[in-house]
């Protein structure tokens, strides 16, 4: 066997929660795995989650009652109905596994105290008798979009603290791991992936990995918004662009891109949502508490894409505060008081330390919404697999599965990873059992070949093209002023014709190192056409829903429309392309009627078809699209009208 080719069972690229649990559980099943990430696994972007894990388990006094169909209702709710269902059941069912586990892996989670607590609920403080008998069990804080307080939290810290305790099993079981690798791109022949082609950021050499199945975990897109996000700088949805590569597997929902309302202003780093669950609240400049007026039941902890919205429209209403960087506006959490800001929102008092110099139990922060999450991504069906190629799965952040719809609820993330990389890593684990790692290794040469020349393309340019750093800014700019919280049909077109200029600045662009080795310039180079592909597809479609759902709010079409749009975006794009290509699938078998959130604008446009009647088309139509066959038939696992049994 040649070095420059190596085989395994799995194949994991991304080193982050989903990934590592993904090849824990094809590890336990006795396969090899092997997992690729950018940067050791303990700096994957899931070590920065700061403010809780969802699960159902109902163990204080403001959790009561909770189950996991009120934990069903809340995610399709918060998805503005554009979750599958299904998905969304099976996640609310299993995450009360998930958080158990990661107890036993030992996550430190923050415990219920029992006898007198003292809350702050919609600005008021409150004293809750915790009852003496649920003292140590794990405790939850109130998120937003939810019915019961359902946050599970190690302080502040529950991503460091789960990725740590995930890791550690990681090792513990000797998996694998090359970190500072890079997957560049998917070897297939056209109907089954068979591993990828990676490249050794440590010394710019290229080598194929071969395996039985191959698992994209490679976190979300942000970065294509520039400085406009909370995203880590190695989030730039590689994973998503080498399957948008393809042109055979497509992305879903890459419209739908959430803004978080509360991050530092102007690092844009995050200040959890944990803070507001905790009984900290929005002040606009004149110390006016505008989300009670706005959103009077929910107030700060309607769903992110409502608060967002309100803190943007306040903000042009002229009603934030002024600052070098542009208008912001103020957390208030200083009446928590310090010891609950040192103990249960540790992170939160160190980040406002060290990044704006500022104590919050005696100071306001400066915050403003940014781009934060990407509910978009690799469309795969319920066991995870890829749609069109067999052998490929996704989990996580750079999965569309779709339990989130056009809006992510906080919390339900972390859960996400851990639920679908345990699930998911199942079925990997037995699909890779039966199939032979046999396959052709010449498509694996070629593949390595082509990647091997696009890099020495690059260095061979000359002339005084356009920097890499000026495209990358300029498509922050674009994506934020034009495809950002706000959206209309002009702003959006006006961002297709840049995102286009983009992309042929970047065939004209020329690095200033040339050196094929260790060079971050050419690392992103080669990453940089893949992020304006993904802007591109982000942009035009946003251009073509002509609806707002979620995250995704068009000025000019301010409704949600059930008639015309309960369906999910597609779109393929393969690598020599010029254009990408739409298409549309119902969202899912639809077993909780589109309605009202709870929060937000209750107008809309109804569904005029029976649901009975969209519902016998899902499973044709979603196979149209590519969908392969699951093991459990479609709808297996939805408890359908359990929802209706719920008290809220
Ligand atoms: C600041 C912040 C706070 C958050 N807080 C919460 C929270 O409190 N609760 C919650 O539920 N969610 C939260 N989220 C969201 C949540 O943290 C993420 O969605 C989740 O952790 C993503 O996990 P992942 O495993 O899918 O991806 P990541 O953790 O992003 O891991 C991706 C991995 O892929 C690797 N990788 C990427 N590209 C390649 C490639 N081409 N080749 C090889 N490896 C590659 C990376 O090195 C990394 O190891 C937060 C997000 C942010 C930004």
């Amino acid at each position: 066997m040649s070095s420059r080719l190596i085989t395994t069972d799995v194949l994991v690229i991304g080193g982050g929660l989903a990934g590592e649990r993904c090849a824990i559980e094809a590890a336990a099943a006795g396969h090899d795995a092997l997992i690729l990430s950018l940067v050791p696994p303990r700096r994957s972007h899931s070590c920065a989650a700061q403010g809780g894990m969802q699960a159902a388990l109902g163990n204080c006094v403001k959790a009561e009652g909770d189950n996991p169909t009120i934990h069903f209702l809340d995610t399709v709710r918060g998805s503005d109905w554009g979750a599958d269902q299904e998905v969304a059941t099976i996640f609310a069912e299993e995450a009360p596994i998930a958080v158990r586990e990661l107890a036993h892996y030992g996550v430190p989670w923050t415990r219920v105290r029992g006898g007198k607590n003292k809350y702050f609920i919609k600005g008021q403080e409150v004293e809750i008798d915790e009852p003496l008998e649920n003292d140590g069990l794990i405790t939850h804080r109130d998120f937003g979009g939810t019915a019961k307080w359902r946050a599970c939290y190690a302080a502040a810290g529950t991503g460091h603290a789960a990725l740590y305790a995930v890791d550690s099993e990681v090792v513990r079981l000797g998996i694998t791991v090359r970190d500072r690798t890079e997957a560049v791109s998917l070897i297939h022949d056209g109907t089954r992936c068979t591993g990828a082609i990676v490249r050794d950021l440590r010394d710019g050499s290229y080598f194929a990995v071969m395996a039985r199945a191959t698992v994209i975990a490679t976190g979300g897109y942000g970065r294509i918004y520039g400085q406009y996000t909370s995203n880590a700088v190695i989030n730039e949805g590689t994973g998503a662009s080498i399957a948008l590569d393809t042109g055979i597997v497509p992305l879903g929902n890459m419209e739908a891109v959430q803004f978080h309302p509360t991050t530092l202003s102007p690092s844009g780093i995050l200040v959890t949502e944990g803070c507001r669950g905790d009984g900290g609240y929005l002040l606009d400049k004149n110390m006016n508490r505008f989300m009670v007026e706005a959103e009077p039941e929910k107030q700060e902890l309607a769903s992110r894409d409502v608060v967002s919205r309100h803190m943007a429209q306040c903000m042009r209403d002229g009603n934030g505060v002024d600052s070098p960087y542009g208008p912001h506006l103020w957390l208030d959490i200083r009446h928590l008081g310090e010891e609950h800001l040192r103990t249960k929102l540790l992170e939160v008092w160190d980040i406002c330390r060290d990044f704006v110099g500022r104590n919050p139990a005696k100071d306001l922060i400066p915050v403003r919404p940014t781009q934060h999450y990407s509910m978009g991504g690799v469309r795969v069906n319920k066991d995870g697999q890829a749609y069109g190629l067999l052998g490929l799965y996704a989990v996580g952040e750079a999965a569309c599965w779709d339990m989130h719809g056009f809006n992510r609820l906080g919390g339900n993330s972390l859960a996400e990873t851990l639920v679908s990389g345990r699930l998911i890593g199942a079925r990997v684990a037995e699909y890779a059992s039966g199939v032979s790692l046999r396959s052709d290794t010449g498509i694996a040469f070629d593949a390595l070949e082509a990647a091997e020349q696009k890099a020495r393309s690059w260095l061979a340019r000359s002339g005084n093209g356009p920097s890499i750093y000026e495209i990358r800014d300029a498509m922050g700019e674009t994506m934020m002023h034009k495809v950002g919280i706000f959206r209309t049909g002009t702003e959006l077109a006006e961002a297709v014709l840049e995102l286009g200029q983009l992309l042929d600045d970047c065939d004209n662009a020329v690095l200033r190192c040339k050196d094929p080795g260790v060079n971050p310039e050419l690392a992103f180079a080669l990453r940089l056409k893949g992020m304006l592909r993904l802007a591109m597809t982000v942009a035009k479609g946003a251009a073509a829903r002509t609806e707002s759902r979620g995250a995704h709010y068009r000025t000019d079409f301010p409704l949600r429309n059930d008639r015309d749009w309960m369906n999910r975006t597609l779109v393929r794009w393969g690598a020599e392309e010029s254009e990408p290509t739409f298409s549309y699938e119902p969202t899912g078998i639809v077993d909780l009627p589109p309605g009202h959130r709870g929060y937000g604008s209750d107008e809309r446009i109804e569904m005029t078809e029976p649901l009975e009647a969209y519902n016998e088309t899902v499973h044709a139509e979603q196979s149209r699209h590519g969908r392969l066959e699951t093991v459990e038939a479609m709808g297996s696992r939805l408890r359908r009208g359990a929802w209706q049994s719920v008290s809220r």
